[in-house]
């Protein structure tokens, strides 16, 4: 063979002898996969043996992350996605292919969510409508209402940290002929897992707690046997896949995830016991909070001690601009919109997650200019609660 031949082909597509198998994952990076014989990639290609074919398929990488992930939710099939918002709108397509084109959305939810809805799929004929999913009785009597082929709500709703009955809500959506989509960022499957409730689809922003080191974006699909061939389907044509490096960095922050939200939910009790003890403080949001408005929920939901490491707390009588100059004050505890990370950060959802809402709007929701929104890391929480001292006095 002449070098030109040897550099386009030496080194690429030598077998695994069988005499040593990776300890990790490698990331493969090649697009498409070749087979002994024609008959063999037709088998593949035809699903009749399993195998890569080309990488919007699938490949080794992706496909590992998939199992692990599929295996944490309990879940029949997962699809890794290139963001959140991929994943989320795989899911909604997935669930609305074959039902009415209509959405019951908790009113509490992410920003890029509720704008999905109402400038995308709205204007292809998605209907939604709104309910506070804390209020079973308005639930039930929307669905009545709007009969929708869709309910989709946040495992742990944002920034406010409200959580709905997820089980009774999936019981009303089956009831109703529609599919219950959770998106579970907030919860990590450690903590909740939508599918054995009965939810029909999970997703989750794998850019947060399941990447966990703030260097990835990347989500996931997961579902149910009833939803896979759909979704499968759906994913290979609509190619919204993460990139095999994508995927090797979130399998290998996922290592760690037991480990990491133990220790956030543990230092997020700390840091919200703290907070409600300090006189600038007017009000602390947190999921393990006794006198959260959803508790008996979250405790019958929850494993004990562990119901998520997000706090949001209001300064008392603050203005934007006195908020503001508490945040600036920040040394450790970093400023940043994402969450999920082994840094704590802090945001200011009226500024970023609820931009784009009137003033009006976000008071309906309850979300001030004088709440912070707190993701616990991992540090000690000493430290965290020794950088808030410092910005608070
Ligand atoms: C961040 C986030 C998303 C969007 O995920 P991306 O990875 O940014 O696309 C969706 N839902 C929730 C709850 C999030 O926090």
């Amino acid at each position: 063979m002449k070098r030109e031949s040897k550099a386009v082909h030496w080194g690429d597509r030598r077998r695994i002898s069988g005499s040593f198998t990776p300890v990790t994952t490698p990331i493969y990076t090649a697009t498409s996969y070749s087979y002994d014989s024609m008959e063999t990639l037709d088998r593949v290609l035809g699903r009749e043996i399993e195998g890569p074919s080309y990488t919007r398929y699938g490949n080794p990488t992706i496909d590992a992350l998939e199992e692990l992930i599929r295996e944490l939710e309990g879940g029949a099939f997962c699809a890794a996605c290139s963001s959140g918002m991929a994943a989320l709108h795989l899911a909604l397509l997935g669930a609305l292919l074959d039902r009415p084109r209509r959405v019951l959305c908790a009113d509490a939810i992410y920003g890029s969510t509720a704008n999905m809805l109402m400038t995308i799929l709205g204007p292809i004929g998605v209907e939604t409508s709104f309910v506070d999913i804390c209020d079973l009785a308005a639930v039930e009597a929307a669905v009545q209402e709007s009969k929708p082929g869709v309910i989709l709500m946040e495992t742990i709703s944002n920034p406010l940290l409200r959580v709905g009955e997820m089980d009774k809500i999936a019981a009303i959506a089956r009831e109703a002929g529609a599919v219950l989509v959770v998106d579970s960022t907030f919860a990590t499957p450690l903590l909740l897992r939508p599918l054995e409730l009965a939810a029909g689809i999970v997703i989750h922003s794998a850019t947060k707690y399941l990447a966990g080191h703030g260097d990835v974006l990347g989500g996931a699909v997961i579902s149910s046997a009833e939803h896979a061939d759909t979704l499968r389907s759906l994913a290979h044509t609509l190619g919204p896949v993460m990139s095999p490096f994508e995927c090797y960095l979130t399998m290998r922050g996922m290592k760690t995830l037991a480990v990491r939200v133990e220790r956030q939910c543990a230092n997020a009790c700390k840091v919200a016991s703290w907070l409600s003890a300090q006189p600038r403080v007017e009000r602390v949001y947190f999921t393990g909070d006794p006198s959260h408005p959803d508790f008996t929920t979250i405790a019958r939901l929850f494993p004990k001690n562990q119901t998520g490491a997000m706090v949001s707390f209001e300064l008392k009588d603050a203005s934007r601009e006195e908020v503001f100059h508490f945040m600036d004050k920040l040394q450790m505890v970093v400023r940043g919109t994402s969450l999920g990370d082994v840094q704590t950060l802090a945001s200011h959802p009226a500024i970023s997650s609820h931009r784009e809402l009137t003033p009006k709007h976000r008071e309906r929701l309850g979300i001030r200019d004088n709440l912070i929104r707190l993701s616990i890391g991992i540090e000690a929480a000493e430290d965290i609660i020794d950088d808030l001292r410092q910005a608070l006095g």
